[in-house]
């Protein structure tokens, strides 16, 4: 036999309220979201309740997609959990919101304020799009701007353009981005596809190094290849090159000589006729190497998102 049990809020009675709540909700799948008059975002179906929290006579109820309800019970608004099957003990017509998960029912009567919002939460969302992380804070997430680069959809795009692009990085401004490709000698035109995860990895941590330092030293940061095109090439004597990136139309410094890495218009054509396999064995295994380590990354991938 099912004990039925109704937890009513009353004067002091909501900390007893938010237990049952608690007790109620958290971990278990959402199986009927509804807030009726409430403007904003709502949990996914299934989406999974992970905390009700609560703040004087706020409580808030957080799902693990990041959407969080706001109720605001002031003097005339009351939290109610109930089973499924139970008559509630105030009018259907005060409802406010509702949320059922498998066992329990827990409804809001007459809160005078009620919102939905989601919580920005980028290592909640890896791949939701939005915003990359900003390289110029005292500690960048380099992680996460590494696993950008490396699961970016549109793998053609040329590095410098994903460089340029703000849902995968923020806060490296056009000087930073000709600089730290030249500091790891990578092409500029490379497609971002044909970055190994170390690529990625050096290349992340080369521009967080140059930010840091052109932070640092309040502009007197000297470049090695940023508006000198025509001068010399301080690693190589080459002649630095001046042009724009396809997409964005902006500056791009770089030296032809010594900025060659994976730089498929240097390949001779034979090589790039229709058919990829590659035939040379430091090629396949350069190649079986990129595959590694893009497979490792998904595995590492799927088991936080799954696991
Ligand atoms: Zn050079």
């Amino acid at each position: 036999m099912t004990t039925y049990i109704c937890y009513v809020a009353g004067r002091g009675g909501i900390s007893h309220i938010v237990s049952a709540m608690r007790t109620a909700l958290v971990g278990r799948t959402t199986t009927r979201f509804d807030a009726m008059s409430a403007i904003g975002p709502a949990p996914r179906p299934g989406s999974i309740i992970e905390a009700v929290e609560r703040s004087g006579r706020r409580v808030d109820v957080r799902w693990d997609d990041g959407i969080v309800l706001s109720t605001d019970l002031r003097f005339s608004g009351q939290w109610h959990v109930y089973r499924p099957n139970e008559a509630w003990r105030r009018n259907t017509y005060e409802a406010r919101a509702i949320i059922e998960v498998d066992g329990w029912v827990a409804v809001c009567f007459n809160a005078p304020l009620l919102e939905t919002f989601r919580v920005p939460d980028r290592a909640r969302h890896p791949h939701s799009g939005g915003v990359g992380p900003d390289i110029s804070l005292r500690r960048p997430d380099l992680v996460e701007i590494t696993r950008r680069l490396l699961s970016y959809k549109a793998g053609d795009t040329s590095i410098c353009d994903v460089l340029a692009d703000q849902s995968v990085i923020t806060g490296l401004g056009n000087v930073d981005r000709s600089e730290t490709l030249w500091a790891v000698g990578l092409s500029p035109f490379a497609p971002v596809i044909d970055l190994s995860y170390e690529d990625c990895a050096v290349l992340v941590e080369a521009a967080a190094r140059i930010v840091k330092s052109r932070t640092r030293e309040d502009g007197g940061y000297e470049h090695s290849v940023y508006s000198r095109n025509g001068q010399r090439c301080p690693r190589c004597r080459g002649t630095v090159a001046h042009g724009h990136c396809e997409e964005r139309s902006r500056a791009l410094y770089w030296c032809p000589d010594c900025q060659q890495k994976l730089d498929r218009r240097l390949i001779p054509a034979q090589l790039v006729a229709d058919d990829h396999t590659p035939t040379h064995p430091a090629e396949i295994l350069y190649m079986a190497d990129v595959r590694a380590a893009r497979q490792r990354l998904k595995i590492d991938d799927d088991l936080t998102r799954f696991g």
